[in-house]
């Protein structure tokens, strides 16, 4: 049986439109280059269609329920349990992962539908006092009405779960644009939403270009809030149409995202976050330590640990693998392009720094693990955000020196720190800016209870998923009740 049809469609009001009606874009697989499947290259047309399908469903789903809401995402969480080895199979195909991998994103995405179905039972507002006599005064969580959701391709299932589940607790009407390079799983989550008892309409999921598709629904004048993951680029984009328009926005945006290693840190433990947090998932997270700043005292006991950690590394998509292929030939090109101008400016290739050598691994799209040094902070490569399996390397004097070079990036998603030194480790996290800091850990990004986001140009201040991703899709009604006691 296969997992997925030749032409994936679109999925709108429930109904799938055949191949035919628009251009098609390839579904290529990063491992091999071989083509997947064709999803349909929409434009306005569908996206509109799209809007008109989830304005028209969500008075429905708004008025079931929340406790009701939230049943029907238990059922989903269910559903996707019971297919979620079909759906690690279908992520790790389109995105190029190992199996162990996808098949942890697929419990990510669980985890998320039952936090957001145990929030059916909760969706708090507040009561609080009033200023006049025999008036209580309460807030109130509306749904915002069509919610727009665009997603990048690094983790596919979490980032529809991420999205999808608190607009859809919230009573939001919802149309997703899939990420052009991993659209078939979110197109096999909706078909399960739906077979869970999701109306139809209700969640609407259109395949497409950035600059076309996205770009239509992100102008729709029904679109009521729009969610984004994506580039720091294509967010300023996108928060300047919603300002014009006043619409509700909420951005998950890029990272620089630092490890500082200190002269006391266990150097086995930073190695090994240092290499995992780099280098997991060819380093397509937001939350990838891309800055290692190492203390001048064990910079050289530290850089040989790593040098062979990263030796040891093994490229490839079978389970004993520890990276796969970066999403596209153009990400590829861009990394290779990157280590370039870095070399030509005079950068240290430490570790990598070219394609893959083995011959199975010809046809992908592989870069093998790279770490760089020499590199000045405000060199491109210091401060562009790469969305690869490279990282740079800086040697500091001291504990001020990393605190101002891990906060010298226009960017404030993630940080982390290696010490021994619970005071040094809490005044990190008090100076870092960022919206995580780690103790002894890896950068990375939150748990599904959690609110993740970033500060500067990681984000527009909004945190998703946790209970404030309900401040997103939602908006707060104050409700007055005035009481008239018997006479
Ligand atoms: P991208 O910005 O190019 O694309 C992301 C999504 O936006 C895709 O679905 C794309 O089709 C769409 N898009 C592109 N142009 C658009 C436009 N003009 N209008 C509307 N939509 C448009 O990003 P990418 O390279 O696919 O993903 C990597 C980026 O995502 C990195 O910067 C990474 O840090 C970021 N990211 C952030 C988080 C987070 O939670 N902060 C999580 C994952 C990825």
């Amino acid at each position: 049986m296969t997992l997925f049809p030749d032409f994936v469609p679109n999925r709108i009001g429930g109904v799938e439109p055949p191949r035919g009606t628009t251009a098609v874009i390839d579904v290529v697989n990063p491992h091999d280059a071989s083509i997947l499947a064709a999803v349909p290259r929409s434009g306005a047309g569908e996206i509109d269609t799209a809007v008109a399908a989830a304005r028209m469903a969500q008075p429905g789903w708004a008025a079931t329920p929340g406790v009701q809401r939230g049943e029907v995402l238990h059922r989903i969480a269910n559903l996707i349990e019971a297919r979620k080895d079909d759906l690690a199979r279908i992520v790790a195909l389109e995105a190029g992962k190992r199996l162990p991998d996808a098949q942890g994103e697929a419990a990510a995405a669980i985890q998320c539908a039952r936090f957001f179905a145990g929030e059916g039972q909760r969706l708090f507002g507040r009561t609080t006092t009033s200023g006049m006599a025999l008036r209580w005064a309460m807030t109130v969580r509306r749904p915002c009405g069509v919610a727009g959701l665009i997603i990048a391709a690094n983790t596919p299932a979490p980032n529809f779960a991420w999205k999808v589940f608190p607009a859809l607790i919230c009573g939001n009407g919802v149309v997703l644009k899939t990420a052009e390079d991993t659209p078939v799983s979110s197109w096999f989550l909706a078909r399960l939403c739906e077979e869970a008892g999701l109306p139809t309409g209700v969640l609407n999921v259109v395949h497409g270009l950035g600059a076309e598709a996205g770009q239509a629904l992100v102008e729709h004048p029904d679109v009521d809030v729009l969610s984004f993951t994506g580039s720091t680029r294509v967010g300023r984009m996108i928060a300047e149409v919603a300002g014009r328009q006043l619409k509700k926005v909420s951005l998950e945006l890029g990272g620089k995202n630092p490890l500082v290693v200190c002269d006391d840190a266990d150097l086995d433990n930073a190695v090994r976050w240092a290499t995992l947090a780099a280098f997991s998932n060819a380093g397509q997270r937001c939350a990838a330590a891309s800055r290692i700043i190492v203390f001048d005292s064990v910079y050289d006991a530290f850089v040989a640990k790593l040098v062979a950690a990263v030796d040891g590394l093994k490229l490839g998509v079978e389970p004993d693998c520890d990276l796969g292929p970066v999403i596209n030939a153009r990400q590829l090109a861009n990394m290779l392009a990157a280590i370039e101008r870095a070399k030509a400016e005079g950068a240290e290739i430490v570790c990598g720094g070219r394609r893959a050598a083995s011959p199975d691994l010809a046809a992908g799209f592989y870069l093998q693990p790279t770490v760089v040094a020499g590199v000045a902070p405000d060199a491109e490569m210091s401060r562009t955000e790469l969305f690869g399996p490279i990282t740079t390397l800086y040697r500091v004097a001291d504990f001020e020196a990393a605190v101002a070079l891990a906060n010298n990036t226009p960017y404030g998603l993630t940080a982390a720190i290696h010490t021994r030194d619970v005071d040094r480790a809490l005044t990190f996290a008090s100076r870092v800016r960022s919206g995580v800091a780690t103790l002894n850990g890896g950068t990375h990004g939150s748990e599904p209870h959690m609110p993740f986001g970033g500060v500067k140009a990681s984000g527009n201040g909004t945190r998703e998923p946790g209970t404030e991703a309900l401040d997103v899709y939602s908006e707060l009604q104050d409700v007055y009740l005035n009481v008239r006691l018997p006479l």
